[in-house]
């Protein structure tokens, strides 16, 4: 028997509610089934394990690579005032 009804979205393999879909495969997932977090954007397991990871792991780093630089700027920008 469905308790919660027909717009509520249950996991099949855990009974869990969904977080959301995995922005690869689009397989509903529930939070015993992402595989990977990115941001809001959630992967399963088996894409987050595919090159699919790697992809999402080099995008991660190139964030991660994009914010070091701003943050050396503001370094940059800092020196320069101390400077003066
Ligand atoms: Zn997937
Ligand atoms: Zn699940």
């Amino acid at each position: 028997m469905d308790w919660l009804g027909d717009g509520f979205m249950k996991c099949e393999k855990h009974q869990k509610p969904l977080e959301g879909a995995c922005q690869w495969c689009g397989k509903q997932l529930c939070r015993y089934c992402v595989g990977k977090r990115w941001g809001s954007k959630l992967f399963c397991i088996e894409c987050a394990q595919s090159s699919v990871g790697h992809i999402i792991e080099r995008k991660q780093l190139e964030e991660i690579r994009k914010q070091e630089q701003v943050e050396s700027k503001k370094r940059d920008i800092r020196k320069i005032f101390e400077d003066y």
